[in-house]
């Protein structure tokens, strides 16, 4: 009887999968009428902003929200909160597709024939993981379809056609397939040797798997997607390597990526570890950003660097994943003392638990995103303090805030920043720097009469996309 209801529910979800991809067989890719998020193109210093005897930061933030247009705010926070949504769905999607997998034994046929292919175990795993990412890839594509192509382009935010993407889509995929298929081979050798301590080995393997990650990241895995080269414009590179001068920072280069290939977010990050450590500029950022606002954002991205945000994300990550993996060993002992025989799964050390594998670190993954989500927000506002004190910028950060609220909602409640947010909201930014500017009023000159115009920052006329002032490696 539950086989049954398995069986429709597969003929749902291929149902599913039949649909869009049929419709979007003939659609044309470009961009819709919508055009990007945009915020005004210029963002000048709002009167409550300028230097005065009588500056208020609560004022002056009011003052900088005020500046984005209605209509680009709803927008936003239309995009950001259906994100929310998306959160529950890909995870009630992804629990679906394993329980398939389990439930119709696909998952234990999968195993059959990799023993049938090779009689070498490692092998069989390996196999199998070629099984299992081809079939879930293809199960989930409906998802991954709509999230990352369509949505972006309803908002503005993706620039790709369908054949571009989806070959991104394909390039990443054969990543996942060897790296993961060598973590996964590596990880079931653990599982096999290691019966009762396996849970601990495996979380420092997982560890290990991560840095390796980020040491090969910059050097081999960007390139397959974006050119990254160093940004050759003295104008642009001499504040940002003076500043990083004053902060101990021994770099020589900056790098640009074309990230204007995939979107027109704009963006930096801190990427590598150790030697391949290096700090990347958008090229959306640079052609949209004012010199301040560019200035504002890599000295928050070498925040991150002085701060070892890196070091300390990795030790984060550590302890996560020893509570993960401790779970994973609890719930599959119990799962399979339940319905393992039922799955034709002989036991934790067969490779066909994968689904199974995933379905547990999926549903620790989802019940703790609130508390991954603080610990990286919690690093982005040390990051965005350390880049007030050292580009001394405030009103270039509150312009890159309000890029940044394109996609980004920008005046969230306090429960829903605290569950939803990886970084300060923008109004808390836009906060954050106006406070710091009436600490250090000292350091602007007053315009010359009290009936100055605002002073605009120089941002270039023709473009109107979006900033992410502070992306770090996603864990
Ligand atoms: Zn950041």
């Amino acid at each position: 009887m539950t086989s049954r209801i398995w069986r429709w529910v597969g003929l749902l979800v291929l149902l599913i999968i039949l649909t869009p991809s049929a419709t979007f067989a003939g659609q044309s890719a470009s961009s819709n009428g919508n055009g990007p998020l945009a915020s005004p193109r210029v963002i000048t210093i709002p009167a409550e902003a300028q230097p005065s005897a009588h500056f208020d930061p609560e004022a002056a933030t009011n003052a900088y929200m005020a500046e984005i247009p209605p209509e680009a705010k709803a927008r936003s926070d239309t995009y950001f909160e259906s994100g929310y949504w998306l959160i529950l769905w890909d995870f009630l999607y992804g629990a679906v597709v394993a329980l398939l997998l389990l439930n119709l034994r696909w998952s234990a046929a999968m195993r059959n024939l990799a023993e049938r292919i090779t009689r070498f175990k490692p092998a069989q795993t390996f196999v199998y993981w070629v099984e299992y990412l081809i079939l879930t890839s293809i199960l989930v594509f409906p998802m991954t379809v709509y999230e990352e192509f369509f949505r972006e382009h309803k908002y503005g935010l993706a620039t790709q056609t369908f054949g571009p993407w989806m070959t991104d889509h394909l390039k990443s995929l054969a990543v996942e397939l060897v790296l993961g298929g060598i973590a996964v081979t590596i990880l079931f050798r653990i599982v096999r040797r290691l019966q009762r301590t396996w849970w601990i080995w495996g979380a420092v393997a997982s560890i290990m798997f991560l840095i390796f990650e980020f040491l090969i990241g910059p050097v081999y895995l960007v390139p397959l997607f974006n050119t990254v080269k160093p940004l050759n414009d003295p104008k642009i590179t001499q504040p940002i390597l003076s500043m990083a001068r004053a902060n101990g920072i021994a770099a020589k280069d900056v790098y640009e990526i074309d990230a204007s290939r995939q979107t027109t977010r704009m963006s930096a990050n801190v990427s590598g570890f150790g030697k391949t450590m290096r700090i990347t500029l958008n090229d959306n950022l640079l052609r949209r950003g004012s010199p301040e606002e560019i200035k504002s954002v890599m000295g928050h991205e070498m925040g991150h660097y002085v701060l070892n945000h890196i070091y300390k994300g990795i030790l984060e990550y550590g302890v996560l994943a020893v509570i993960a993996f401790a779970l994973l060993k609890w719930g599959l002992d119990w799962s399979l003392k339940r319905w393992g025989e039922k799955w034709q799964i002989r036991g934790v050390g067969d490779t066909a638990v994968l689904p199974l594998a995933f379905l547990i670190i999926s549903i620790f993954g989802f019940v703790e995103t609130p508390i991954d989500n603080t610990l990286t927000r919690t690093q982005e506002y040390e990051a965005d303090i350390f880049g007030l004190n050292a580009s001394r910028q405030p009103d270039g950060f509150a312009q890159a805030a309000i890029h940044l609220g394109e996609y980004r909602k920008m005046n969230p409640g306090p429960v829903e920043e605290w569950i939803f947010f990886d970084h300060p909201s923008g109004r808390n930014r836009i906060y954050a720097a106006m406070r710091w500017k009436a600490e250090n009023l000292n350091l602007f000159v007053a315009p010359p009469s009290s009936a100055a115009a605002p002073v605009a920052l120089t941002a270039p006329a023709n473009h109107q996309t979006p900033t992410d002032a502070s992306e770090k490696p996603k864990r």
